[in-house]
């Protein structure tokens, strides 16, 4: 048996899920990057690379794991608001197919570096709309507030002085406006806001028009929603999307391609009560798994040796950690839970395993993979 806590990965659900988001996107020539950050795991990556995925980075070491998992250079873009010297290097020297700038400052450092190689980079202007995602806070990035990418204003007037930057193409915008996005009247006020930022920039003429990720999940019932839905998704963009003839449309999915493809499997080593409440003691804690601690993220946990059972007891599903926050799941219904149980907590592929921590120098949770249709470990 693995020794827990690990990461469980259905490689079987992912393909699936690769293969209904490409047909979707491609009924109308879009094109997907997987933004590694959700999950940077080589075994994943070299499935979504081989299923003829783009990447999307967010630092040189994530330009550096799209390389060598086998994604193409002329398939990665590069994002962040905080891009240094040596990343820039690495990305111009690798010629990948992009740089998202983020600031006045960052593109003439772009130039600069550019220079120093002697090469001509491409770079599309990363532009805040000001779009609310309607999401957790935490995970909103295209609000005037949130640190990312340059005012209208600032994108204009670098659009009308590019001759001061001659090492740079600029092809094109991109957008991110945030995470964990379900309503599709997001997507098309994203999209509104899009069309008019193009008509006022004049970017239509240019080839690339990237608008970002966001598509959320199901994290109450994952097993009735193993997919998103990437048809709603893309055939909003779709009818409310304007883009010129010879501009490409690019996005950038991470949670929606892999959030529900893995759960933590972590055993039960304790359980004990007070008046108030029961608490089962497990041996995954913040370090393994984050997101209720940073985020107050909810996920289904069940418990695997009694599926059968009702889910009748209420529990606080708590961690090693010596940190009152470490607490994997509030109020949880189970079904009456014993030392030595083991628990899946699910809708674990996205910002899970990438998000792992060595915090009271406990050990990173190990990998297995499995194919639920064809219940037995596959073996990478
Ligand atoms: C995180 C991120 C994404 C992916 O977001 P998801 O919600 O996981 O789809 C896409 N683009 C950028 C720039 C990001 O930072």
């Amino acid at each position: 048996m693995m020794k827990t806590p690990y990461y469980q990965y259905d490689i079987g659900l992912l393909q699936r899920t690769l293969s209904e988001a490409k047909s979707e996107a491609s009924l109308y020539g879009y094109h997907i990057h997987y933004a590694i950050k959700a999950n940077a795991n080589p075994t994943l990556l070299g499935i979504i690379a081989k299923a003829g995925f783009g990447a999307d980075c967010v630092s040189g070491n994530e330009i550096h794991a799209a390389l060598s998992n086998g994604f193409s250079p002329s398939g990665i873009v590069f994002a962040g608001v905080g891009k240094t010297d040596d990343e820039i290097e690495l990305s111009i020297r690798n010629d990948i197919y992009c740089i998202h700038c983020e600031s006045v400052q960052e593109l003439e450092v772009i130039d600069r570096i550019a220079h120093h190689q002697k090469r001509r980079t491409r770079v599309a202007l990363r532009i805040n709309p000001n779009v609310n995602a309607n999401t957790h806070k935490s995970i909103t990035t295209g609000l005037k507030q949130n640190k990312f990418g340059l005012t209208l204003t600032e994108a204009k007037a670098l659009l009308s002085s590019t001759s001061k930057y001659a090492n740079v193409e600029i092809i094109g915008l991109h957008f991110h406006i945030g995470s964990q996005i379900l309503d599709m009247d997001v997507f098309k006020h994203l999209a509104l806001a899009v069309n008019s930022i193009q008509e006022e920039l004049g970017t239509q003429s240019l080839p690339y028009l990237n608008v970002g990720g966001g598509l959320g999940i199901n994290y109450q019932n994952p097993e009735l929603h193993p997919i998103p839905d990437f048809k709603s998704y893309f055939s909003t963009f779709r009818t409310w999307l304007k883009h010129g003839n010879g501009q490409k449309v690019h996005f950038e999915l991470g949670r929606s391609l892999v959030g529900q493809c893995g759960q933590l499997i972590t055993c039960v080593l304790y359980t004990k009560g007070n008046e108030d409440k029961r608490f089962v003691v497990v041996d995954a804690g913040m370090n393994a798994l984050i997101r209720p601690a940073l985020y107050g993220a909810v996920h289904r946990i069940v418990n695997l040796k009694k599926r059968e059972l009702p889910e009748k007891f209420v529990y606080d599903v708590v961690g090693p950690i010596c940190e009152t926050t470490d607490c994997l799941g509030e109020e949880v219904l189970l079904p009456e839970t014993e030392r030595g149980d083991l628990l899946a907590i699910q809708s674990c592929g996205a910002y899970a395993e990438s998000m792992v921590s060595d915090y009271n120098l406990r050990d990173r949770p190990g990998n297995e993979f499995c194919n639920a249709e064809t219940p037995e470990t596959i073996h990478l």
